[in-house]
Order: structure tokens, then C-alpha cells, then sequence
């Protein structure tokens, strides 16, 4: 009984698990230092518009997802509850995307993902195998110090934000 209502649960939660952890999927690779649950929420409702989802979620229900994906939040001073990006949270959101089935092409426009790159390059993702595309055509990396310099120009939508 206890083991069903679980189940239930899970797949009621399934989107939104599935869209924070693409929502940190996609900051591992542009954020560095400490990543707020409300900057999270941005990315997040950003990922379920992408998505074509017209519901949006608050931080504390991001708060409760990012808990029962095992990811602990701790205070950032005074910034309030957030993330450390470190190599092993990275590590854990790289194992997430894999079980979950997320790939870069998840975190990346049409266009870059349509030219076949999957923007700047990331060991994780390579060991994971999440560079490929839906069909599973494998995307290109691109060297990331060359790539910064043409940053706009190439448009993978991972180097749109700037590195705070
Ligand atoms: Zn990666």
C-alpha cells in the first residue's frame, strides 16, 4: 500500500523532477560558485515554458523537489537557501540528467542542436554519453576558450548567460 501510494506520487511529481534537474543541468555548466533556489526557480519555469507548460512554481516547491532529489540546499549568507555549485553536486546532476533521460540537446536551442553542437565541453557529459541528439546523433564540443570569444555568434544558448 505504502509502496503504491509512492508510485503515485513519483509520477505526479515527474515533470517537475524532470524540470529542476534540467534546470541544473543546464546552470552546472554556466554558473559557478553558489546558485539560489530563487535563480533556480527562473531557469526552472523557463525550462517548463520551453516545454510549452503554462504553470509555473514557486521556489519552495523547488525547495521540496531539489529534497527529494537528495540535493541539499544550504544557507548562502544572505542571499537565502541555495546550492554550492560543486564538482560534486555537478557530479550528482551529471548522474541525474543520465537517469532521467536528459541531454544537452535538452539545455540548447534548435538551432545549435540542428547544427550538431552541443556547445562548450564538458568531461561529465561525454563519460555520461549525454551528447547526443534525440536520435541519438552524436553533438559536436566546441573548445571553450575559442568558443568565448565568438560567444554570440554561435548561439548554443549556453554562453547567453553571463558567468557571474
Ligand atoms: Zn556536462
Amino acid at each position: 500500500m505504502e509502496s503504491q501510494n509512492e508510485e503515485a506520487k513519483f509520477s505526479q511529481h515527474n515533470e517537475r523532477e524532470w524540470a529542476v534537474a534540467t534546470a541544473l543541468f543546464q546552470e552546472c555548466h554556466c554558473t559557478t560558485g553558489a546558485l539560489t533556489v530563487g535563480s533556480l526557480t527562473g531557469t526552472v519555469n523557463e525550462v517548463l515554458g520551453r516545454r510549452g507548460e503554462t504553470y509555473t512554481l514557486e521556489p519552495r516547491a523547488v525547495g521540496d523537489v531539489l529534497r527529494s532529489l537528495r540535493l541539499q540546499t544550504c544557507k548562502l549568507g544572505n542571499l537565502g537557501r541555495g546550492l554550492r555549485i560543486t564538482q560534486q553536486l555537478t557530479g550528482q546532476v551529471h548522474q541525474l540528467a543520465s537517469d532521467l533521460g536528459i541531454t544537452r540537446s535538452d539545455i540548447l536551442n534548435y538551432q545549435a542542436v540542428d547544427a550538431g553542437y552541443a556547445g562548450c565541453l564538458c568531461k561529465l557529459c561525454e563519460i555520461h554519453g549525454l551528447l547526443v541528439r534525440e536520435d541519438g546523433t552524436k553533438l559536436r564540443t566546441v573548445d571553450p576558450f575559442k568558443t568565448l570569444r565568438e560567444k554570440d555568434s554561435v548561439g548554443t544558448g549556453l554562453y547567453g548567460k553571463r558567468i557571474r
